[in-house]
């Protein structure tokens, strides 16, 4: 059986003092949960803090990005060893706005997904297809071409990676995929990674829909069989909202 995770990516949101605060509320209101993983995501400069208010929870702690060399002159990067130095579990990899925004290609996920596993932590890869594509069609090429660029010939288990569909077309725009349109690209992940590894791997791995996600959408969606919790921006901010959906999962 596959535990659902759920994670909140804040994004470039939330100051110390703010990320403190909300990881504080949503710590009170998920004391009990076990059965669903949840993942907070805050800014870099807040991962220390909010480690450190989570840590012996059951709240794990994630990045938002990393960069894949080891170290060495890349100014205003951070490394995997920094990350994991501040005990995250998670980082998240290839999200729709890297790739748009800073250039993020395929290959350069790829050298990231490597990295973040090689340094014990696991990668959040996130996959999805833009409106032209899934209009012109190709959504399925799209997202089974990114999931295999990613987790091709990885050359250990593939268990230890979460992926994130996340239709681009929905993420930030309140416009969210159907749970029959979700289900069948989850199916689609799911069918790539067994070709990739094997039906039984394919199965423990956790597959996230991400996309405007908010407490009346979540029960909906995560219902679907193979979707296995969320990744959740703008909801995310809100401590209620996000505990809701992390509830929709149990
Ligand atoms: C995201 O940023 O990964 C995301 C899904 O954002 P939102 O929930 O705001 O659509």
């Amino acid at each position: 059986m596959r535990k659902p995770i759920v994670a909140g990516n804040w994004k470039m949101h939330n100051t110390v003092g703010e990320s403190i605060e909300l990881a504080a509320e949503v710590k009170r209101h998920v004391a009990e949960i076990d059965a669903v993983e949840i993942v907070l995501c805050p800014p870099f400069t807040a991962l220390k803090s909010v480690g450190d208010l989570v840590r012996y929870g059951n709240i794990g702690l994630g990045a938002q990005t990393v960069h894949p060399e080891p170290q060495g002159a890349f100014t205003g990067e951070i490394s995997t060893a920094m990350l994991s130095d501040l005990d995250c579990a998670y980082v998240v990899v290839g999200h729709s706005e890297r790739r748009t925004l800073f250039g993020e290609t395929d290959a350069g996920v790829r050298r990231k997904v490597e990295a973040v596993l090689d340094a014990g932590m696991r990668p959040i890869v996130c996959v999805g297809e833009t409106l032209e594509q899934r209009d012109a069609g190709q959504a399925d090429d799209v997202v089974r071409e990114q999931v295999r660029a990613a987790l091709t010939e990885l050359n250990r288990e593939l268990r230890d990676t979460v992926v994130a569909y996340e239709p681009v077309w929905a993420i930030g725009t309140g416009r969210t995929a159907s749970p029959e349109t979700a289900q069948a690209a989850h199916a689609l992940i799911r069918a790539t990674i067994a070709e990739l590894a094997t039906a039984a791997v394919a199965d423990e791995v956790r597959i996230q829909y991400g996309g405007s996600v908010k407490p009346d959408n979540a029960v909906e969606l995560f219902g679907c069989p193979d979707i296995d919790g969320g990744l959740i921006g703008g909801a995310a901010l809100d401590a209620g909202a996000f505990v809701k959906i992390v509830r929709a999962m149990l």
